[in-house]
């Protein structure tokens, strides 16, 4: 399968390690250029759950790209989705499935701002990725990658992604409900990630605190109110549930929101917190947990000066 990777950072290049590794053609595209300069010159250093290796792979610009793609995989941050969407535009046949597994919300409607709703895919993936440094990824975990087409008519097609993605070992599977499984990952985004960062603290320090669970549970909430106004059905204690199950694996891990502050890079909070906050206020429902994380996120990148 012709493959490109728009957005070439931690997750992205890590699947463009696997993809590559697993007999497809696949290009990575990107705008950073120490990460473009160092793949070109070194290759792409790939620690896959401890087994180092570095391989060859095509990396450029998206302006500087002449093919066209079967599949690409979106691995931007949030905000630099619609950027990245207008700038592979010319990359995209007619048929040219789009797979998007970044984090929060909302991303589906802006996709199809740009191209036809048979041709996306929506997923999330639970694999863990970082960048050591330009050129250098590691990917830790066993997935799963979870994803479903947005319009019927493109079944077979996403099966076969998952298929390729069960192949190169990525753990592929077929979502009956991606909209739900979006909502619940948002969840886990929205509470970990984002108090982690506000607090300084690992996910264990952060769940050793009975404050923290009492905020869980309270953001939990308010996500369930939004999720409901988007048609989807979320059990509070479920998801409290899922996200203390969640945490209990994760131990010394920053979640990627602290690392986010750590680099003075622009965090995701608006397409999270701020999203949830936003949906609820424009239906009269109080979300004072999720606005209050949302302007805390905020002020942290000011007072950082993130640009
Ligand atoms: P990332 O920050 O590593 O990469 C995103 C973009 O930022 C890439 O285009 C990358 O080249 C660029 N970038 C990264 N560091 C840069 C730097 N120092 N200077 C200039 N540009 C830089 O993001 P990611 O972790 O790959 O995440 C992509 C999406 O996938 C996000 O929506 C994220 O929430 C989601 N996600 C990530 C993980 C993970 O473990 N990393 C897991 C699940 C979902």
């Amino acid at each position: 399968m012709k493959i490109a990777i728009a957005g070439s950072g931690a997750l992205g290049s890590s699947f463009g390690f696997m993809l590559q590794k697993g007999g497809h053609d696949v290009t990575l595209m990107d705008y950073w250029d120490e990460q473009i300069q160092t793949i070109r010159e070194h290759g792409l250093t790939a620690n896959v759950n401890g087994v180092i290796e570095t391989i060859r792979i095509p990396i450029d610009k998206p302006e500087n790209i002449q093919d066209s793609f079967d599949v690409v995989f979106m691995f931007t941050k949030s905000m630099g989705l619609r950027h990245m969407l207008k700038a592979i535009a010319h990359t995209l046949t007619v048929d040219t499935k789009i797979v998007c597994l970044l984090n929060g919300l909302g991303h589906a409607k802006t996709i199809a701002e740009y191209i036809p709703t048979k041709n996306i895919i929506m997923g999330t993936t639970v694999w863990t990725a970082g960048l050591d440094a330009p050129g250098k990824v590691h990917l830790m975990g066993h997935g799963p990658v979870e994803i479903q087409e947005s319009d019927p008519s493109g079944k077979s097609e996403t099966l076969a992604i998952v298929k390729v993605l069960q192949d190169c070992g990525l753990n592929g599977v077929y979502s009956e409900d991606v909209h739900f499984t979006t909502w619940r990952k948002a969840c886990v985004n929205g509470t970990m990630n984002s108090l982690s960062a506000i607090l300084d603290a690992n996910i264990e320090e952060l769940f050793s605190s009975t404050q923290t669970h009492a905020m869980v549970k309270e953001i939990v909430k308010e996500f369930a109110a939004a999720a409901e106004i988007d048609g989807v059905d979320l059990n509070v204690d479920e998801i409290v549930d899922y996200i203390n199950q969640a945490s209990v694996n994760l131990g010394s891990h920053y979640p990627s929101m602290h690392q986010d502050i750590s680099n003075r890079r622009f965090t995701e909070i608006d397409f999270l917190n701020g999203t949830v906050a936003k949906m609820c206020e424009d239906n009269n429902i109080p979300a004072p947990y999720c606005r209050l994380i949302t302007q805390l996120i905020h002020a942290k990148e000011e007072i950082l000066g993130v640009k």
